[in-house]
C-alpha cells in the first residue's frame, strides 16, 4: 500500500490526559510513542503544527470547583501546557526531529512569543511548531487554541486525538450500540449535540472550512489516518 498523504499542512492537537498514566503526569513511554508517530508523519513530507492540552496537570474548570478563582486556575492550565511542550519538544529533537516553541505568553528561556510570519518560516524550515500557553487568555480551552492556530497557520486539516476513535452518535464507552460517524457536519454534530469540542472551537473550525479529524489517542495509526485509512471521523462543511 503506498504512503499518499491526504493533507500538506495538519495541526494535531494533543490532550494532555492521553500523556498520563495512574501514577505520573508525564509517562516517557508515550511521549516516546507519540513522538516516534509524529516522526513518521513528518517523514512523508507532512508539515506539523502541534498544541499540547493541561488536562493531565489542571484545568481552571475543575480548578474552580475546589476553590480556585477561575481565571488563575486557568492561568494554571495555561502554564500546564508550556510543561507538555517542553516534554514534548525534548522527545521530539532526542529522535532527531526539530522543534520551535512558540508561546502565547511571555516565558522567556523556554520559547518565544506566538509569531505568524516566524512560526510560518519554522515550518517551511522542516521544523514541528509546538503552540504553548492555549490562547494566552482565560476562559479559553487549547481545543479552541488548536483550531485558532490551525486556522491562522492554514492547515488542512486539525487533528483531534481523543479517548475515542471518532465522533459516535452516543457515548461508545457507555453504550454498546454506539455508531461512530465517518463523516459530520459541523451543523449535524451541533444540532445532535455530539460534544466534539467547545462551542468556541466549534465555531471558529467552521467559519473556517477546517475539517477536523478525531481519532484515538495513543493508538499508533496517525500516519496511517494521515494516508486516510483506519478508523476516525472526520468533521467538515458537507454542504
Ligand atoms: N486554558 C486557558 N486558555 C486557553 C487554553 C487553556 O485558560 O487558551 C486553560 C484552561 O484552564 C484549560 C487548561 O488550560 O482547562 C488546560 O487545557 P485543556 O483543558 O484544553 O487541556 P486538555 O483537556 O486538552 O488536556
Amino acid at each position: 500500500m503506498t504512503d499518499d498523504p491526504q493533507y500538506r499542512r495538519i495541526l494535531l492537537k494533543i490532550s494532555g490526559e492521553g500523556l498520563m498514566t495512574d501514577t505520573e503526569a508525564l509517562d516517557r513511554e508515550k511521549l516516546r510513542r507519540l513522538a516516534n508517530e509524529i516522526k513518521v508523519v513528518r517523514a512523508l513530507g507532512v508539515e506539523l503544527c502541534l498544541v499540547v492540552g493541561g488536562g493531565n496537570f489542571f484545568r481552571g474548570a475543575q480548578g474552580a470547583l475546589k476553590g480556585f478563582d477561575r481565571v488563575t486556575g486557568d492561568y494554571i492550565g495555561m502554564l500546564a501546557t508550556v510543561m507538555n511542550a517542553l516534554a514534548l519538544a525534548e522527545t521530539l529533537e532526542e529522535i532527531g526531529v526539530p522543534t520551535r516553541i512558540f508561546t502565547a505568553l511571555a516565558i522567556e528561556g523556554v520559547g518565544e512569543v506566538f509569531n505568524r510570519p516566524r512560526a510560518l518560516a519554522a515550518l517551511s524550515k522542516g521544523a514541528v511548531v509546538i503552540f504553548a500557553a492555549g490562547t494566552g487568555s482565560p476562559f479559553f480551552t487549547t481545543d479552541t487554541c488548536a483550531a485558532l492556530r490551525a486556522s491562522e497557520m492554514k492547515c488542512d486539516a486539525f487533528f483531534k486525538s481523543t479517548q475515542v476513535d471518532g465522533i459516535y452518535d452516543k457515548d461508545p464507552r457507555k453504550y454498546a450500540d454506539a455508531k461512530r460517524y465517518e463523516k459530520v457536519s459541523y451543523e449535524e454534530a451541533l444540532a445532535q449535540k455530539l460534544g466534539v469540542m467547545d462551542l468556541t472551537a466549534m465555531s471558529l473550525a467552521e467559519s473556517n472550512h477546517l475539517p477536523v479529524v478525531v481519532f484515538k489517542q495513543g493508538s499508533g495509526a496517525l500516519k496511517e489516518i494521515v494516508c486516510g485509512r483506519g478508523t476516525f471521523t472526520v468533521m467538515e462543511d458537507m454542504s
